[in-house]
């Protein structure tokens, strides 16, 4: 629809579960779409909080890990080809004076639009950092919130700190391919699930517990050695390392969203039934949406995704219906 490189017709801020519903089904509506997610992954809360848990609540998957269901959601997205940006966190929404939305990242990037959808779900998710002096030079060198490619660490010795699910999988993970993995957390109960857990006491994992990190030992290029102090006790241990892996969760902030004129109920947007914010051409759904009786579910974003898209397309281009074909009359798009 959009005739200029750099407008697209629907900008969705956040691929969560609600963002990659409603860009795919943008792209059922042929619209041109750009998704902007602030990690270095899609999936939201999904694929950030319980990669590793069940769902039993979404249609039609009577159970399904979720880090699977986002793996079915970026199939789906891909099929039409959107414009995925990750890693940037838009900071602020404007609009110029030929009525365009102009979404500003961190990056410093402007992202132009004819409309938005805010599917933000509890905000912008950021890695809880290791707090210990020094930490912060390293990141992108040898200490890690992310672990994209595994063959990194092939041969390596590496630690992980955290008790979760995410640490005791990378632990697990990891085990077959680096030299040596210990990790430490700071209770002897780890909060990942059972079998996780049992997998990783039966391998050859170092496990120190109780013990939390202390300081970093280290040249200008890399962490060195982690010094490592036993929670309620004296006792300090060394651990030579090549990698340092902190899993520590994430912490999420709606942040800037506020500041962005839309009217607002606590943390989320308020919508109408078009899943209209007040501010026109700007929609939101999933979690970040707020009307009354609102449930914050998976599939309640699924559905809003389609509400949003569907007035989003017909605000563009009146003579677009708001109706939709059914997208079982729509075959010929999947047959390329
Ligand atoms: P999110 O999943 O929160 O995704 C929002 C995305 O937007 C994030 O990736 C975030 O990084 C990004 N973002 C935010 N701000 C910005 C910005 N400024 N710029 C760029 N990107 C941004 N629901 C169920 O239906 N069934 C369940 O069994 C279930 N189990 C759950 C278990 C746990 C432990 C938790 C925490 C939640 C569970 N939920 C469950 C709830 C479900 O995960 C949420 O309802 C769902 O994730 C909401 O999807 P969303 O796409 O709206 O938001």
């Amino acid at each position: 629809m959009s005739e200029r490189d750099d407008l697209f017709d629907i900008t969705i801020i956040g691929g969560g579960p609600t963002g990659l519903f409603a860009a795919f089904y943008a792209g059922l509506r042929q619209m041109k779409v750009k998704i902007i997610e602030s990690l270095p992954q899609l999936g939201g809360q999904l694929g950030t909080l319980y990669p590793e848990k069940d769902i039993f609540d979404v249609a039609g998957f009577p159970k399904i890990k979720a880090k699977e269901l986002v793996k079915k959601l970026e199939v789906q997205v891909r099929h039409f080809h959107p414009e995925i940006v990750l890693d940037e966190r838009v900071t602020d929404l404007k609009r110029q004076s030929d009525g365009t939305l102009v979404l500003e990242t961190e990056s410093g990037t402007p992202h132009l639009s004819r409309t938005v959808l805010i599917t933000a779900g509890v905000g912008a998710f950021a890695p809880r950092p290791l707090k210990v002096n020094g930490a912060d030079k390293y990141v992108d060198k040898n200490l890690h919130y992310y672990v994209n490619d595994i063959q990194i660490f092939k041969d390596k010795r590496v630690v992980i700190l955290g008790g979760g699910d995410s640490a005791v999988d990378w632990a697990n993970t990891l085990e077959p391919v680096a030299k040596k993995i210990t990790i430490v957390h700071r209770r002897n109960q780890f909060r990942a699930h059972e079998t996780s857990v049992k997998q990783m006491k039966q391998s050859s994992v170092q496990i120190v517990t109780p013990f939390t990190a202390k300081s970093l030992v280290g040249n200008e290029h890399a962490i060195e050695k982690l010094v490592v102090q036993e929670v309620r006790g004296d006792r300090e241990l060394e651990l030579p390392l090549d990698d340092l892996i902190v899993n520590y969760g994430f912490i999420s902030n709606i942040g800037p969203i506020k500041n962005w004129g839309m009217e607002l109920e606590k943390n989320s947007i308020v919508v109408n039934t078009k899943m209209e914010t007040s501010i026109p051409g700007v929609y939101a759904a999933g979690d970040i949406s707020s009307y009354p009786g609102k449930i914050k579910l998976i599939a309640t974003g699924f559905g809003e995704a389609p509400t949003a898209v569907n007035n989003a397309k017909h605000f563009i281009d009146p003579d677009a219906r708001t109706q939709p074909m059914h997208s079982s009359s729509s075959g010929e798009l999947f047959s390329k």
